[in-house]
């Protein structure tokens, strides 16, 4: 952390910050420049901010130096992270190495349409199906998920195709069923920022993919990340789901960037999810090469064997012409980034 000294500030009020500092264990390194003083401090930074140094005489700013997001970032933990989803057996990694895709409906609606869709999933290619149990509806109208039963339902699927399960979790006091049923756990953008459901899935035992908040900074989504991972769970993936902006063609406006930014800043993997980024489905193949060519560690798409009855976000899942087009990307442009197909990491 650096302190810089207000030009008019006065030798007692240095004194007075050093003083503070070295109080609660810390030291401090005052600099004298032609304008103004600064001061380095070396120590625990958790101890710092409760000086309040923003609040004494004569400070005009501190400036941060580490990040703030401590176990997530690769200041202490260079080498990017894999994350292992799945029971003892059927292991699938995300992470730098592969490229992951993901695939599945928005929501389990029945036990045949839920197989259907983890079937086109696996035949294009997938190796994790997605399926919201509990669906986090902005209208408490709409269809809210079948609850225990629709994880039932993903459980026997996976029993059925193979296919380890994500799924998403909307409420702390359901973390138990939905870790015994699920293989990672979803935490959506509308609660990235619940931080108790952060803590209980952190404590929950299984991995976790951590979307971000529609309307969240990158260094907030991380800090999200760093509430599960401060639970002992290391397992987090980030999402980047697309952020609210003044553009109103698209459901979201997929924030490419944060793929490249994130990984430089934090050692979890990322994926990208085109399906809720655009809200339509001719966009999801575009954003999806976007994703692989931006070096995303995997994708996350929705698919559904009848959209035009599908009960929650029909317009953005594939079938037919676009499910061909993306698994035939997920096949072919990963490699020339020099990322392997997930399952072929799993075979060795
Ligand atoms: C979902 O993946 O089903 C979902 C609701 O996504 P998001 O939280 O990104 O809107
Ligand atoms: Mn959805």
């Amino acid at each position: 952390m650096v302190v810089v000294m207000a030009s008019d500030a006065t030798e007692e009020q240095i004194a007075h910050v050093t003083e503070r500092v070295e109080s609660v264990g810390g030291q401090a390194f005052v600099s004298r420049g032609v304008v103004r003083t600064i001061i380095g401090l070396v120590g625990d930074i958790d101890s710092f901010h409760g000086l309040n140094l923003r609040s004494m005489p004569g400070v005009a700013n501190v400036h941060r130096i580490s990040d703030p997001f401590k176990l997530v970032s690769r200041q202490h933990h260079p080498d990017r992270s894999t994350v292992w989803v799945g029971p003892a057996g059927n292991k699938v990694p995300i992470g730098p190495e592969t490229f992951t895709f993901i695939a599945g409906p928005c929501a389990v609606e029945t036990a045949s349409q839920t197989l259907e869709a983890a079937e086109m999933a696996k035949a294009a290619g997938a190796t994790l199906l997605r399926g919201g149990a509990f669906k986090p509806r902005t209208s408490p109208y709409a269809f809210q998920g079948l609850g225990v039963k629709g994880l039932e339902i993903l459980a026997d699927v996976r029993e059925t195709t193979g296919l380890p399960i994500v799924t998403e979790i909307v409420d702390a006091r359901d973390v138990a069923v939905v870790a015994e049923h699920a293989d990672m756990l979803q935490v959506g953008t509308r609660n990235m920022a619940n931080f108790g459901l952060l803590q209980a899935v952190g404590d929950a035992g299984k991995p976790v993919l951590l979307k971000r908040g529609m309307t969240a900074t990158i260094e907030e989504w991380l800090m999200a990340a760093e509430y599960v991972a401060q639970r002992g769970n290391l397992d987090v993936v980030l999402c980047e789901r697309g952020i609210r902006t003044f553009e109103p063609t698209t459901r979201n406006t997929l924030d490419i960037s944060a793929v490249p930014v994130v990984q430089a800043w934090s050692h979890l993997p990322v994926i990208v999810d085109p399906s809720h980024a655009g809200g339509r489905k001719d966009l999801v193949v575009p954003l999806s090469r976007a994703a692989i060519g931006v070096g995303a560690d995997g994708i996350i798409v929705d698919v559904h064997p009848d959209p035009e009855h599908a009960l929650c976000d029909g317009p953005q899942a594939l079938l037919g012409t676009e499910l061909r087009a993306l698994a035939q990307a997920v096949r072919q442009l990963p490699p020339v980034l020099g990322r392997v197909d997930a399952l072929e990491r799993i075979r060795g």
